[in-house]
């Protein structure tokens, strides 16, 4: 049944064993106010936009009202959190079901910042205004960029104040993601469930996201397969732009392959395979160049929890499990190679194409010249801002690159307009993210958010609006992002 502002809510996770999940009832806030709603997101996912933005459906977004067919509940999940295994669940979150648009896909709507489940340990359930707009202002970009994630409907502020190091305003973010089933919700079932519960969680894991590998000899194997195969993508997505989650942990990785838990994470400036920017993240686990490695690691995790559903006996399952993580890298590869190869407006391929590809990184890492902007002095052919243009290797380098791109049969032109296609004219840059955020927080002024979310709009269009912003001043020295 659809209620008036466009919810369709049906509840199918709940139809799992009841160690999955508790059910919760948001804790009613004292002044909820609407601060950003998504227009776009909402009229893609069929819900009545004016509506939205109303009294009632605010009171939705704040916990305060339940909309018709929901059943709020927290789900369990455990991980490895910086390589040491948890018990964790939703400590602050809590799903108030799914939501099922016109063109019939299903999402999970998600109140983050709620409060109190029985998940949460000694936490508050709460969130900080700050934190919230952080984590709707980069996963919208990021959908920007085309890469998959969780996206954000809306953020409310709650009229009251919660308690971190200093008093914070607090907020509630609705987020909207495929599913919130993580590698930690199998390593949960696997360590705490029966056998048969966490076959029910592989079913219906497989039936909401991977139906196509009933089809196969060795349904779970495929299932594994297929996740192990969106990771590979995502991550190299993330490579491609420098975008560094900072705490991938394994509850924090989908099966789904949308990045989610926009905590720490930030954007690279100047290329440094190092860079980390987490506050708490002291050993450099979760550094840019640690990202894909991160990732096999935690997809092992993942295929050990389906162990026993991988083959006749142990042998044959582990060898199952060993084949299908040792494609994760050869993945990897083939994708950031290929988007790199775009990058640089070549359309074939050839063997020396990699050693193209890390000379040019490692020259970007020696001048500690700016990622992004590297690409875009080669895409736009305008050196005039670009530190590393008047260097002789570097010069050695682009005649290199020429000759290489004039031996692919493909027109100058084509080739151009493929590397306007995969170089974005500006990312969430640091400086600007923050300047946002303090601007709503501090001044209750909203402007600032809002033209820097319409120049993320469309990241390829390269309009002189977009080329113009992108000069602005965006590094912030020795930035440290913080799990908010
Ligand atoms: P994260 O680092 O955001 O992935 O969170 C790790 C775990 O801590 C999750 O189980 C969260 O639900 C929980 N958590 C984070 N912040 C709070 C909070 N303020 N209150 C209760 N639980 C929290
Ligand atoms: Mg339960
Ligand atoms: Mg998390």
């Amino acid at each position: 049944m659809k209620n008036n502002q466009g919810w369709n809510l049906k509840n199918t996770y709940t139809d799992l064993p009841e160690i999955f999940y508790e059910q919760v009832t948001p804790n009613p806030v004292r002044q909820p106010k609407l601060v950003i709603y998504n227009d776009e997101l909402g009229a893609s996912v069929g819900l009545n936009n004016e509506e939205m933005k109303g009294a009632e459906a605010v009171e939705i977004f704040a916990g305060n009202r339940v909309p018709t067919n929901s059943i709020p509940i927290a789900q369990s999940y455990a991980g490895h959190q910086f390589g040491h295994f948890t018990m964790l669940g939703d400590g602050r979150a809590m799903l108030i079901g799914e939501h099922i648009t016109p063109d019939n896909e299903r999402y999970d709507i998600q109140l983050k910042g709620a409060g109190k489940t029985p998940y949460s340990r000694g936490g508050d359930g709460r969130a900080a205004l700050g934190p919230m707009l952080r984590e709707y202002i980069i996963s919208e970009a990021m959908h920007r960029l085309n890469i998959p994630t969780t996206r954000s409907l809306a953020v409310v502020t709650t009229g009251e104040m919660i308690q971190r190091e200093i008093e914070l305003e607090g907020a509630i973010l609705t987020r909207v993601a495929s599913s919130h089933i993580r590698v930690g919700t199998f390593q949960f079932a696997a360590k705490y469930g029966e056998i048969e519960e966490l076959v029910k969680l592989a079913d219906y894991t497989i039936e909401r996201h991977d139906p196509d590998v009933m089809e196969s000899p060795n349904p779970y194997l495929a299932f594994l397969q297929e996740v192990i195969r969106r990771q590979a993508q995502l991550i190299a997505k993330w490579q491609l732009v420098g975008f560094i989650h900072g705490v991938m942990n394994t509850d924090n990785m989908t099966i789904s392959g949308e990045t989610i838990d926009y905590g720490p994470c930030a954007f690279m400036d100047h290329y440094d395979p190092k860079t980390v920017f987490s506050s708490i993240d002291y050993n450099g686990r979760y550094a840019y160049q640690n990202q894909p490695g991160i990732a096999s690691w935690n997809l092992a995790r993942f295929a050990e929890s389906l162990l026993p559903l991988l083959g006749r006996g142990k042998e044959e399952a582990v060898n199952n499990a060993q084949g299908a993580i040792s494609e994760f890298s050869k993945l990897y590869r083939h994708h950031y190679y290929a988007g790199m190869r775009a990058k640089l407006g070549i359309m074939d391929e050839e063997a020396e194409d990699e050693k193209l590809i890390q000379d040019l990184l490692s020259m970007m890492q020696h001048y500690q010249v700016d990622y992004t902007n590297t690409f875009l002095a080669l895409t736009y052919e305008d050196e005039s801002n670009f530190p590393m243009g008047a260097m002789e290797d570097f010069k050695k380098w682009k005649t290199k690159w020429q000759e290489r791109l004039s031996r692919q049969k493909q027109s100058k032109e084509e080739s151009h307009e493929l590397m306007r296609k995969s170089n974005p004219a500006l990312i969430p840059r640091n400086r600007w993210v923050e300047e946002a955020i303090a601007a709503v927080v501090q001044n209750d002024d909203k402007t600032v958010m809002e033209s820097l979310l319409a120049m993320l709009k469309n990241p390829y269009a390269h309009s002189d609006e977009q080329k113009e912003f992108a000069q602005r001043n965006y590094e912030i020295d020795e930035y440290q992002t913080f799990c908010g």
